[in-house]
């Protein structure tokens, strides 16, 4: 019996996989434009890194991680998300020593155990962005223009900013009690999670999915009523900069993300077509506060992620073709040596080039290049090789030419580069 892969994963196979290289390549232009650098955070991290960040009455770290003891017994993670692992980055590395801002992208794959559905895998992908450094709201209309315009350069249509300001330690407390206060009054209606995050994390009541608790919440104070002075400017100003740069947005007082470290501006980047039900494409917020609870210096901070998968789903197909090689060498006879030296001496120049491996009949060969959607075949039989030439088969005019041996891997070469 097959093994076979692991619940909530998949495979990108080849054909999908160019197509998320592309988005990727898309994805790191925009970055380097916007004057961002790649960091590469590892997949495993210490368990605590993230209840310390993400919270530890949330889902994220309630239900949906992949933690597990290592040989010592030290207690690890699957990361289920980028932004504990950059900051924890730029603490341990004091990249605040060398640039009071860092501005960092990451790409790779995230772990959270939920319930696999449609478009929702346990090991899925994003694309996110965190920039350290920068208290002003001028960076949060940075970060959404850039995300907005990242997210339109990778072909999404039809997304729709939805933004809200979560409040800071100043003004958050009176609201969390407000916000107990009505929960607890309500509290026959909630469900046994939220009767328990009622009294830890109040917050994270708001994103409880149970549609009994979310028909309640509909009458729950809002966070973005109890802003004090300096939360309620920053969030006017961040507003203000957006109309400047002609963003679109859509206040949402409702939204608050399902993680602890999110102060001031949070928001989703939503798919108003083609998703369904979770149709959020990116999201993210400030988080300043984070980088000292974490260890380092007061540091504020700024991020989001797209969702790949999400992504994906919303781009048109296009061409999904794996790469196809540029020249099929086939060899009949007693060959195989010229063959295969003029077959590396054009990987050398990065001519994508293929041959057969068997020896088999020309036609057989030319059947192989053909599905693999070689545009030349180069034809190296006994008679070529003792005339001192090949012949070169233009597989879509249907014509060939005979080249000397010792001039062809120039003439493919100069083929492939005016193609
Ligand atoms: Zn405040
Ligand atoms: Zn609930």
């Amino acid at each position: 019996m097959s093994v076979a892969s692991v619940k909530g994963v998949r495979d990108l196979l080849p054909g999908e996989a160019e197509r998320w290289q592309a988005a990727e390549l898309v994805a790191r232009a925009v970055f380097r434009a916007y004057g961002f650098a790649e960091i590469r955070i590892p997949i495993i991290e210490s368990n605590e890194l993230f209840v310390r960040s993400v919270g530890e009455a949330t889902d994220i770290v309630e239900k949906e991680m992949f933690t597990f003891p290592d040989r010592h017994g030290e207690l690890l993670c699957l990361r289920p998300e980028g932004t504990a692992p950059v900051v924890r980055a730029f603490i341990e590395n004091k990249l605040y020593a060398t640039d009071p801002v860092a501005k960092l992208f990451y790409i790779g794959p995230m772990f959270r155990y939920e319930r696999p559905q449609r478009g929702r895998y346990r090991q899925f992908h994003q694309i996110g962005a965190e920039v350290l450094g920068v208290a002003e709201p001028l960076l949060d209309a940075e970060v959404l223009e850039m995300v907005v315009h990242l997210v339109g350069r990778l072909g999404v249509t039809g997304v729709e900013l939805q933004l809200n300001s979560l409040g800071d330690a100043r003004c958050r407390p009176a609201f969390l009690t407000a916000l107990q206060g009505f929960l607890r009054s309500v509290r026959a209606e909630l469900c046994g999670d939220c009767h328990r995050r009622l009294e830890v994390n109040p917050l994270r009541v708001l994103d409880c999915k149970n549609e009994g608790c979310q028909a309640v919440l509909a009458r729950a104070p809002l966070v973005s009523e109890a802003l004090c002075a300096e939360c309620r400017a920053h969030y006017e100003a961040v507003k203000a900069y957006l109309r400047q740069q002609g963003v679109a947005f859509v206040e949402h007082p409702r939204l608050v993300r399902g993680l602890d470290y999110y102060v001031r501006t949070a928001f989703e980047l939503v798919a108003t077509t083609g998703l369904g039900a979770k149709n959020e494409v990116a999201a993210g917020g400030r988080y300043d506060g984070l980088v000292r609870d974490l260890g380092g210096p007061d540091v504020p901070g700024m991020g989001f992620a797209i969702g790949m998968e999400r992504l994906m789903a919303l781009l048109p197909e296009g061409s999904s073709e794996p790469a196809q090689p540029f020249l099929f060498v086939a060899s009949v006879g007693q060959t195989g040596e010229a063959a295969w030296r003029l077959l590396t001496e054009l990987r050398h120049e990065g001519v994508p080039a293929e041959a057969g491996y068997e020896g088999k009949s020309l036609k057989s060969q030319l059947r192989r290049a053909h599905k693999l959607g070689a545009l030349y075949v180069a034809i190296l039989g006994e008679d070529e090789l003792n005339a001192g030439q090949i012949t070169l088969r233009d597989m879509k005019a249907q014509r060939q030419d005979a080249v000397p041996l010792a001039r062809a891997r120039q003439e493919i070469v100069a083929r492939w580069a005016s193609r």
